[in-house]
């Protein structure tokens, strides 16, 4: 059955920035036979074609001439287990916090550390999503995903789509034109609570709890960032703006010399990743505004649109931070999110 396609789409109420955009054509596909309708329409009008998933991560600056698709593929199920790993399948459209909250309730935790970021199931794997210590490949299996252009289904494992620090294959030439259809989860049967991370070890501290179940670490995920995050249903925002950057160990000894409360972890490489908030808020841009964009007070790492800022507002103010970050510290920031527009080489 072919999908509907609809032209001259808002595609603010599709993202959570907000700011304003529309797609020449959208279309919202509910199966891999809709995707490929989809993507048959748009090459037989020489269309380019961007997936949109929960649209938590992008920021356009311009309308899109192109087809928007959004894969809603739904549905979640243990597809088989191991004696030490649930696998468990789950549809690239379900809302990201909802599956993790079902597999915790099913009795299969793992993900719990991962509660609250928005977005779909199927862009999880883009950035390799990650929060308060653990990062989707830390209980990623495999994925299904449509080449685009072949037109090949093909199944991935973790090895193939080569995660990174918010980076993986679909980031790259050959990966960008997959489309995942689906990811499955391998979830332990032996779960080890992960709360190193200080604002996780001080909620629960707070709550009473030294023995957290898994329940107490989604509860206490969800608390921390509601306190620290804005709510995108309330300011228009993509959550971090920046990655956190990562330096050698001599231009670390260097950057400590000249800035001794500078915030940093020692990775595993021997490197550094430093705080890119923790930059920006020495640059002094913490809850600045420029034009109609503006930095966070509780969050210097989260750029936001109170109202009225177009996706250029929000280029101009992360590139007066860049070039502050670069002038005081010799460190260059690099944007998250995907940048959709003219602008996207800033
Ligand atoms: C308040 C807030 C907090 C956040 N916190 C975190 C956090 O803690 N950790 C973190 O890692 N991220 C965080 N994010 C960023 C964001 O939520 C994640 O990157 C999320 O995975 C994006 O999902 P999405 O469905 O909204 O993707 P979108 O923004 O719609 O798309 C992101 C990218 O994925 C591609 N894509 C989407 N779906 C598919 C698909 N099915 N197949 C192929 N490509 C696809 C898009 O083309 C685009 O390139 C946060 C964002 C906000 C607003």
């Amino acid at each position: 059955m072919s999908p509907a396609i609809q032209t001259d789409v808002d595609l603010a109420p599709l993202t959570t920035l907000g700011v304003p955009a529309r797609a020449a054509h959208y279309c919202a596909a509910g199966s891999e036979d809709e995707i490929r309708a989809a993507l048959d329409w748009a090459h037989s009008r020489d269309l380019p074609v961007l997936v949109l998933g929960g649209g938590s991560n992008m920021v356009f600056v311009d309308d899109y001439a192109g087809l928007v698709l959004q894969p809603l593929l739904r549905g979640r199920a243990l597809v088989g287990e191991s004696d030490s790993h649930y696998l468990v399948r789950v549809g690239a459209g379900e809302r990201w916090h909802d599956a993790v909250e079902w597999t915790l309730a099913q009795g299969w935790p793992g993900l719990e550390n991962l509660a609250l970021i928005p977005g779909n199931v199927g862009a999880a794997p883009i950035q390799n999503i990650g929060a308060y210590g653990l990062e989707l490949t830390d209980r990623f299996h495999s994925l299904e995903a449509l080449n685009r252009r072949t037109g090949e289904r093909v199944t991935l494992d973790r090895a193939a789509c080569r995660f990174g620090y918010r980076d993986s294959v679909f980031k790259h030439p050959d990966g960008r034109d997959l489309i995942v259809l689906s990811v499955c989860f391998a979830l332990p049967k032996v779960w080890l609570p992960m709360t190193g991370y200080r604002d996780i070890t001080e909620e629960l501290a707070a709550r009473h709890i030294d023995t957290p179940a898994p329940r107490d670490i989604f509860d206490a995920v969800i608390a921390v960032r509601q306190r620290k995050l804005p709510d995108p249903a309330v300011v228009g925002n993509v959550g971090s703006f920046f990655k956190n950057p990562v330096v050698d160990a001599a231009t670390h000894a260097q950057l400590q010399a000249g800035h001794p409360k500078l915030v940093s972890h020692p990775q595993t490489d021997g490197r550094f990743k430093l705080a890119a908030g923790w930059l920006i808020d020495q640059a002094g841009w913490k809850g600045k505004a420029l034009g109609a964009a503006r930095v966070h007070p509780a969050q210097a790492l989260v750029l936001t649109n109170p109202g009225g800022a177009r996706g250029a507002d929000i280029m101009a103010l992360a590139q007066a931070i860049r070039r502050d970050v670069q002038a005081q510290f010799g460190v260059a920031l690099e944007p998250e999110p995907i940048v959709v527009g003219a602008l996207d080489e800033q």
